[in-house]
Order: C-alpha cells, then structure tokens, then sequence
C-alpha cells in the first residue's frame, strides 16, 4: 500500500488548473482552421463524382466530434446516394477505383487503399494543408458515435478540455497511437466521459438513457439502437443533477488519474457511457483482456480488445506514476509542454 497524496495547495491546484486550459487553448483549433477542413471537404466530394455520380462526404471523428487538434486527420465517410448500404465485396472494389481516382488528384498524394482492415479505407495527403485523411464507405455508426460525443462536448465545457487534455496526455506518453497497439482517441474519448458520469456529482448525464415516456426510442441502425437525447437546450429540465458538479478542470484531471489508478479494477469493470449502473466483464463475457471499453452503440465491440500486453504495461505505469509520484512534477510536464508548442 501507498501513502495516500499529501494534500494539495490550493496554489498547486490553481496552476494545475491553469495549464489544463492553456493546453486546450494551444491545441484547439479555430473557425478558420475548421472552415478549411469543409473546403478540402467539398473539393474532395466534387473531385470523386466525377467517378462516382451519386457520392457524398461528410467528415466525422474528431473534426466534427468537438476534440479536434490543428493536425488531426480527415475522418471522412463516403456513401451513394440512393443506396442504403453495401456488402463487403462492392466496398472493396469501389474503395480500389477510388483509390485510383484520387491518384489523378493534384493537391494529393500518398494514396494507399487499405482493404484487409475491418473498416476498408482509403488514406490520402493533403499537401497544401500537409493534413492526412481516410475516407471510409458506410461507416454510418461511426456518423452517429461522432454525434453523441459532439453532444457531451456541447453540455460542458470542462468536457472539452479533459478530452483534450487526455489525447494530449496519450499522444505525449506515446500510449496513443491505435495502430501500434494502444488504444485509439476515440477509446481515451470514451474513458473521459465514463469517468465524468461516474463523478459525484455527475459532470454529465447518460444521454442514452433520457427519455420522455416510459420506454426508450429506438433509433436502429446496422441492427443497433442508436438513440440519445439530444434537445440539449431542454437538458436542465430532463436531468436533476444539472450544474451540480462544480469542480475546476484541474480537480476533475487529477481525480480522473486517481479514478483510474484506485477505483476502476481493469479485471472487472466495463468502460461503458451507455449506462449509468456499472457493467462488468463478467456481465458481457468479455474476460482476459487488460481493459474492456464497450462502443455505446455497437455493443460487440470492445475498443480494448486490439490492446497489445505491452500496451497495457505503458499505459498503467503512465497512469500510475503521473497520478500518484509525480503529480506535481506532472504540472511542470505540461508547462513544458506549453513552452515547446510555442
Ligand atoms: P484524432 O484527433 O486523434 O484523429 P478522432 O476522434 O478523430 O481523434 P480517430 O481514431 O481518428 O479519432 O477516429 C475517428 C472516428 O472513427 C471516431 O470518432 C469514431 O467515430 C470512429 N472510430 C475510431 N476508432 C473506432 C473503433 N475502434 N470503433 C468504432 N469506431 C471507431
Ligand atoms: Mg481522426
């Protein structure tokens, strides 16, 4: 057992508190840097009819979602119209022709189509911009999942900053790269808001579970219920513990570290913003793996499940030792941070 954290200096917690927001200002994008990402889009969609007459791009992830850093990439999904949806083999030929397409692109390069991943994608280089992207067919889930989080983003700003805060967090302890076997923004997304239910009081309601009536909508989509309440103008009046929790970013940061050193058992809880009551492995008989994230609409899907041993071993020694050594050094850290970026 280790000694419980000294106290902290109200001093301390204001310079945490501080740096939290300054790195959310640092990194968060402006309108114009949002307005360009559109621009890209439409030049792109113009460009790929030319191939495909009925397509249409719409952007998703984090340019849309509320988390988006300046040099996030271009999560863009591709669908045609007058077609609900399509098998994998179609995906697979149309994501090679449009490979093929986008090679004729002069702004573009880099282009490589992806067919062997669950979600076939084609990646491409924006050279004027030097942003990288992937658009995906019928990833309409994905669509709905980026509403949701824009949806908690826009019910508090703390929201914002913490899932800012957490990417940053990953990407500079390189525990944050989905393809090296960590976990993926979205899975660190999706932990913060956990975490922010489970406060008490709660920062942020299950939007899943506000309804009017005595049953819940269902909204189905690729077989799953995508409903969320999402008249956040009415949210007050839906959701008792509105405006309860009052704590500063910079305490909400350190008890999200302290949430998932102490309280969270890897073993036997479930990562889950869908409900409120906690979920266990044992519940979805998801066992042995090192942290179990369940996607809030897709509920065969744990987003830990690609989690590398090694992965796990950084992640918790990342945790740990910023949460309960080095928190104060862990202020300066960001400080560092701040300095570098300017
Ligand atoms: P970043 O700023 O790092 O790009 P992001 O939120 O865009 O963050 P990505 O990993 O690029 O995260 O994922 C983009 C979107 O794709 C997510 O918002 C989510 O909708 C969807 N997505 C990503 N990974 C998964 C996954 N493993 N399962 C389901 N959906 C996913
Ligand atoms: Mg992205």
């Amino acid at each position: 057992e280790l000694d419980p954290l000294p106290p902290l200096t109200p001093d301390f917690l204001r310079v945490l508190n501080r740096v939290c927001e300054q790195c959310y200002s640092d990194f968060a994008p402006d309108d114009l840097e949002n307005g360009v990402r559109e621009l890209i889009l439409q030049d792109l969609e113009s460009f790929v009819r030319r191939q495909f007459a009925g397509a249409r791009l719409q952007l998703f992830g984090s340019s849309k979602n509320g988390f988006g850093f300046r040099q996030s990439d271009l999560d863009i999904c591709m669908v045609l119209e007058g077609k609900e949806t399509m098998d994998d083999f179609d995906c697979i030929n149309i994501i090679k022709g449009l490979a093929r397409q986008l090679k004729k692109h002069p702004g573009l390069k880099n282009i490589l189509p992806i067919t062997t991943a669950k979600v076939p994608i084609v990646k491409f280089y924006h050279i004027r911009t030097g942003l990288e992207g992937d658009i995906s067919l019928y990833n309409t889930l994905a669509l709905h999942n980026t509403r949701l989080l824009a949806s908690y983003a826009a019910i508090d700003r703390r929201v914002k900053i913490l899932c800012y805060i957490m990417k940053v967090f990953a990407k500079m302890c390189d525990i944050g790269d989905a393809s090296r076997g960590s976990l993926s923004s979205y899975a660190y997304t999706l932990m913060v808001l956990f975490f922010l239910q489970q406060r008490n009081p709660p920062v942020i309601p299950v939007l899943q579970e506000i309804y009017d009536g005595k049953t819940k909508p269902e909204v189905l989509v690729d077989g799953w219920n995508v409903y969320f309440f999402d008249d956040l103008k009415t949210l007050p009046r839906h959701w008792p513990q509105y405006g309860k929790n009052t704590e500063t970013v910079g305490e909400l940061w350190l008890g999200l570290l302290r949430f998932y050193t102490e309280d969270f058992d890897f073993r036997e809880h479930v990562v889950c913003i869908r409900q409120h009551a906690r979920l266990t492995t044992f519940n979805k008989q998801w066992t042995s793996k090192y942290i179990v994230i369940e996607d809030p609409f897709d509920l065969n899907h744990n987003l830990g499940a690609g989690l590398s041993r090694r992965s796990m071993i950084n992640f918790y020694v990342t945790f740990f030792v910023n949460c309960t050594l080095l928190s104060q050094f862990f202020c300066f850290f960001f400080m560092f941070l701040h300095f570098c970026h300017q």
